[in-house]
């Protein structure tokens, strides 16, 4: 292989060399017959060409030109790989899913992880799961529940779309070069659409993004202005409790209340 350019910084390049780890990632997402197979980054090929000795086939979005030929190169012989050479939040996985589903798999660049999941979560419907390594501390407020110091907005707008596990965690020594924090792979799969209940998204994320915006008033300060308590009652919700110790299901309902209109004078 001949990838000459040394890791970007700026690109977030930790590239992956734990054999262990990567046999690890591996089997967790265990590709099957007639999946569709997309990687987010996938580097120098750490996980991209196991994958594809594995499947035969495999799409790769990768942003960073340098790396592009060197991997095309990489599987030449391995299986059947597309690298789009594009930035991964300018793709459209609806269009790219087509009639079918997707499987996202990648060792994310830590400083878009969390646009990168909203960018995956807008397009949900056509997403069968993913499995993303991520900085451990983002896993765990990924897959935190009420009552713990680290739920919060992030928890509750996964948990809204997805079933989130996380699987396993990374020490820094698995990369090169090392990053200065954990990693952790999860496993994030959508729910049917049927099934998540969230009759405005906009609305869900402005009441969630109010309700964390201040996560140490009580809610009824810190929703003034977008859910009355009256509303909070009327969906179960004490307006004396904090965001913090609210459940996803709670939000999902405030949110789907009728939105109070402004009494005429
Ligand atoms: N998958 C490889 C591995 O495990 O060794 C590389 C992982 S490295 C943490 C993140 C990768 O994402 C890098 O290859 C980087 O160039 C790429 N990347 C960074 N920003 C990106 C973006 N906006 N869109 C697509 N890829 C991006």
């Amino acid at each position: 292989m001949n990838f000459k350019a040394p890791p970007k910084k700026s690109l977030g390049q930790h590239f992956l060399t734990d054999r262990n780890m990567i046999d690890m990632i591996v089997l967790a997402v265990n590709p099957q017959p007639g999946d569709r197979l997309v990687e987010i980054g996938p580097g120098q090929g750490a996980i991209t060409l196991p994958l594809l000795r594995r499947h035969g086939e495999l799409t790769a979005i990768e942003f960073d030109r340098d790396l592009v030929v060197p991997l095309s190169a990489a599987a030449h012989g391995v299986g059947q790989l597309t690298v789009i050479h594009k930035d991964v939040l300018q793709v459209d996985f609806t269009r790219m899913a087509g009639e079918g589903t997707l499987r996202l798999v990648g060792n994310l660049p830590y400083n878009l992880s969390s646009p990168i999941l909203f960018h995956a979560l807008d397009h949900a419907a056509v997403v069968r799961d993913m499995h993303f390594m991520l900085q451990k501390e983002v896993v765990d407020r990924m897959a935190a529940g009420p009552g713990s110091k680290v739920y919060g907005r992030l928890s509750v707008m996964l948990q809204a779309y997805c079933t989130v596990t996380p699987l396993f965690d990374v020490p820094p020594a698995a990369f090169r070069p090392p990053p200065k924090v954990d990693s952790a792979v999860v496993r994030l799969v959508p729910h049917a659409a049927g099934a998540v209940g969230i009759a405005n998204p906009q609305r869900f994320t402005e009441v969630v993004r109010s309700a964390f915006g201040q996560r140490r008033k009580t809610l009824r300060n810190a929703l003034m202005g977008v859910c009355d308590s009256e509303q909070m009652e009327a969906a179960g919700v004490r307006p004396d409790a904090r965001a913090e110790q609210v459940e996803v299901a709670s939000f999902i309902r405030l949110a789907n209340l009728p939105v109070a209109m402004p009494v005429e004078p």
